[in-house]
Order: C-alpha cells, then structure tokens, then sequence
C-alpha cells in the first residue's frame, strides 16, 4: 500500500505542477483547486475516488455474523494458522468481505506463503482495501481493514513475491469466495 500511496502521490505532485505551470499567470494556486480539476490520469481518479461506507452497531453485526466472523471482523481477533477455510483453496474467483460483500482479492494474486493462512500479493483495487498502523502485541504492524465496512482482514507485510514484493496476510472468517 505504501508504494501505491507512493504512486498515487507523484502523480498527484505531476498533476499539480502541470497545473500550476499553465495557471500561474491567473495566480490559482491553491493545491486543492488543482487536484480537483479533471487533469489527473484515469487510474488516480479512480485510487482517488471514495467507497461509500457500511456502518453498522456491533449487535446488527452480531445478527448477520457468525461468531469466528464477529471475532474477526469486528474485534480484530486472528483464526489459528492451517486451521482455516481458505489458506490450502486453490479454487478460482473472487473473495468478498465476509461482513459487506465488497470484491477485496483475486484468486490470480493467492499464493502459497506457507503461514498458514490465505495470503495475496495485492488487492483487487487500491481503493479496496486500507492499511493502517497497528501497535498490538508488541509489534508494529500494518492492520488490513476492508474500506467499505471497516472490518479487520488481517494485516500486510513487505517479504511478498513480486510483482508487489507484499504480502496481505488474511483470516479465512473474513472472506468469502464466489467462485468463477
Ligand atoms: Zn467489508
């Protein structure tokens, strides 16, 4: 994510000077203006564009959930490695969030990382998933949430293969296949 993040923002920084070269004489230089206008590459404006949020109270969650889901999802719990229902899947399709149906990874980017649990070099979209910092049990580590509902995949780490060199690190109880 951070090399993504990294992309995104040069492209950014490429529009914006782009921008600021041809408007210099109107003196619009707010960055703000700049990004919002429609110069930006295709891919960036979709990275850029927002998922509409799931949000729901722990006892809706409850109701939909299973408890290893709810444990998962909603409580940043971890299922036990080799003991899962995706790590050993071999089946092609997409895996979906378990708690809000969005598409998070293909099975084209699955591979084998030998931890015991499903493991992705990359997520079906940038805009899928989000990654941010988490200092539990000592460690500092980059928590995987799904960017719609919120609920905690699992968590991603920079000794993946290529082409990503990453390696998103996902509970089973947090997906769901839809085999194609
Ligand atoms: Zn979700």
């Amino acid at each position: 994510m951070i090399r993504i993040a990294e992309i995104i923002l040069s492209m950014l920084l490429l529009a914006t000077v782009g921008c600021g070269n041809s408007q210099g004489a109107e003196g619009r230089s707010s960055i703000q203006k700049q990004a919002s206008q429609t110069t930006l590459p295709d891919t960036a404006k979709q990275a850029a564009a927002p998922v509409e949020k799931v949000v729901k109270t722990d006892e809706e969650w409850k109701k939909q959930l299973t408890e290893e889901q709810f444990y998962v999802l909603r409580q940043k719990g971890t299922e036990p490695p080799f003991r899962n229902k995706y790590w050993d899947n071999h089946d092609s399709g997409v895996f979906r969030c378990a708690g809000c149906g969005l598409a998070l990874f293909s099975s084209q980017t699955k591979f084998n990382s030998g931890t015991g649990w499903p493991s992705f070099y990359q997520p079906i979209a940038p805009t899928a998933v989000i990654a941010q910092t988490d200092g539990s049990h000592g460690m500092v580590r980059s928590e995987v949430v799904c960017a719609r509902c919120n609920g905690h995949l699992g968590h991603v780490f920079d000794d993946g293969p290529e082409p990503t060199g990453l390696r998103y690190c996902i509970n089973s109880a947090a997906i769901e296949l839809a085999k194609q």
